[in-house]
């Protein structure tokens, strides 16, 4: 039996119902923007596997320095110890972040990522005696699947079973354009309450409910609005992190600067899980105290994992150099160039591009479900055609590694085209 059937027999798969759900392909190599399965056929990963992998699979770079690190310090624990690698991945990590972020906690995904930002925004005030148990989030925003990540997440059949269970979130229109006004005057009216102790975003572009975008100046206006009544910003970077908007991070694009940012995917290009909760030097002494019950009593088995460190370590001087730098740009030309292509097609209802981020609307009558038929046939189509593409309801977007070749994405546009003559 080959992997793709045995895999049936024990594997349960993230957000699958096995029952109606065909067999998945088994995956056995990979290398730069290409993926092959266990039948020998070709995939385009236009989707830098959920959008971890800047660099491209089997990365040489990183996976030397991965196996420098396991042969010299696999692991250690970062309770009562630190490391060379985490001391320096911190200081690193100071250049290019913004620089009100002072101090870095270190977990292992995107999910623990905000809830630890979410649980120090909680304690902080809890610490100071100051009631403050709610918190703020975008309408359809995604911030993980663990219960403070899922509360703050408004993609509702993700949390539908969990109501009742779940942390106080009252949610804000997301500011497209056009709604602008609507979500600064929903935010005003919660924060005047007094009773929220954070607003947690996902900065510029709203990645899993479709990769929908809004501008810069409207989030500083909601940041602003935040830090006037004492409610502090987090910035859910998990998606945006690291190049995928063409700046390092989604907040380089802003005048204000949130309190606490959330990094996950990507920061180690797309190897060893890994994720770190960044905060202000006001939170941070917010736990610094002689009462020891004060400190954040939160951690992880693997909290700064030192092979993690390592690739990402290697991952950021990829990120810097002039070659990852001029890929970035010549990916968000060549998106730019079939958006104007394409932007006419009749069955286009709108297109948008940041980055290396690109997103396409399919007109449909009504309302396209998440998970539903007309996407699951877009996503088939897609497969059967070597490309990876993970639409969301009618939105086809693309998320690739910024290494991916020009006749690559040439063959992702025109697959996207095909889908548009083909798929109804
Ligand atoms: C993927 C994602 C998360 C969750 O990260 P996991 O590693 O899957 O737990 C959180 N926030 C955003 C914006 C994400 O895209």
């Amino acid at each position: 039996m080959n992997f793709s059937k045995r895999d049936q027999k024990h594997n349960w798969h993230p957000y699958t119902q096995h029952k109606t759900a065909a067999d998945f392909p088994a995956i056995v190599k990979g290398k730069d923007a290409l993926l092959w399965d266990e039948n020998g056929n070709e995939y385009i990963d236009a989707i830098a596997s959920w959008w971890v992998n800047p660099f491209g699979h089997s990365n040489q770079v990183i996976a030397d320095a991965i196996y420098k690190q396991l042969t010299t310090l696999e692991h250690v624990l970062f309770g009562g110890f630190t490391h060379n690698k985490a001391v320096e991945l911190s200081e690193k990590l100071m250049e290019i972040l913004p620089s009100n972020q002072k101090k870095i906690f270190y977990s292992d995904n995107g999910s623990t990522a905000v809830e630890i930002a979410i649980k120090s925004a909680l304690q902080y005030n809890y610490n100071k005696g100051i009631k403050k148990l709610k918190i703020i989030a975008f309408e359809d925003a995604f911030h993980g699947d663990t219960f403070g990540a899922m509360a703050a997440s408004g993609i509702t059949f993700f949390t539908e079973a969990f109501k009742g269970s779940l942390l106080e979130v009252v949610r804000i229109p997301v500011p497209t354009n056009g709604n602008e006004d609507k979500s600064i005057k929903a935010l005003k009216k919660l924060v005047e309450t007094n009773e929220f102790a954070a607003f947690v975003f996902e900065p510029l572009v709203l990645g899993a409910a479709g990769m929908v975008m809004y501008q810069p100046e409207v989030l500083d206006k909601l940041i602003t609005i935040c830090k006037q009544n004492n409610v502090f910003t987090i910035a859910d970077e998990v998606m945006t992190g690291f190049g995928k908007t063409g700046k390092t991070f989604a907040c380089d694009y802003l005048e204000q600067k949130p309190d606490m940012m959330c990094l996950s995917k990507a920061l180690t290009g797309g190897t060893i899980p890994m994720a770190i909760t960044t905060f202000s030097q006001e939170i941070f002494d917010g736990f610094y105290d002689d009462d020891t019950n004060k400190a954040l009593f939160h951690g992880h088995t693997f909290t700064a994992n030192p092979t993690g460190c390592a690739a990402a370590l290697a991952s950021i001087s990829l990120l810097q150099t002039d070659e990852i730098e001029a890929n970035i740009l010549r990916v968000n030309q060549s998106h730019l160039s079939f958006q104007e292509k394409i932007k006419l097609h009749p069955r286009v209802q709108t297109t948008r591009v940041l980055g290396v981020i690109f997103a396409l609307e399919i007109k449909r009558e009504s309302q396209e479900s998440y998970y539903g038929n007309f996407r699951n046939k877009l996503y088939h189509f897609f497969i059967e055609n070597g490309v990876i593409l993970r639409p969301v309801g009618n939105i086809v977007y693309i998320l690739p590694p910024y290494i991916i070749e020009n006749q690559q994405l040439e063959k992702v546009y025109s697959t996207i085209e095909k889908a548009l003559e083909e798929i109804f």
